[in-house]
């Protein structure tokens, strides 16, 4: 990985021209010791690096979806049923009549 960029005079590491060059220099480079690159072809690396990104991005899986937000309870919700106090269902009757004697 480059830590720096500095421009010079030397010889594009890619085709070999003479002239401006931008440098890249990685950790414990000293001056001509970097990668250095004339404009043209470091278009084109900048290019490729679009490229890599492009299919980078294409290939990762999409982000999962945020997790909704819990609900606030809502105000004013009834409270809980009080528990039934009535009398024990075995105290009362059924509330199906009986059934009527047949009139005669
Ligand atoms: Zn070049």
């Amino acid at each position: 990985m480059f830590e720096r960029i500095g421009v010079e005079r030397g010889h594009c590491t890619f085709c070999g021209t003479w002239g401006p060059c931008a440098v890249l220099y990685g950790a414990g480079d000293t001056a001509m010791q970097g990668v250095q690159g004339c404009e043209p072809c470091l278009t084109a690396v900048h290019k490729a690096a679009d490229l890599l990104r492009t299919l980078r991005v294409a290939r990762a899986p999409k982000a999962k979806a945020t997790p909704k937000k819990s609900r606030k309870p809502r105000t004013g919700q009834p409270e809980h049923a009080a528990p039934y106090q009535g009398p024990s269902k075995h105290e009362v009757g059924s509330l199906v009549p009986l059934a009527d004697p047949e009139p005669s």
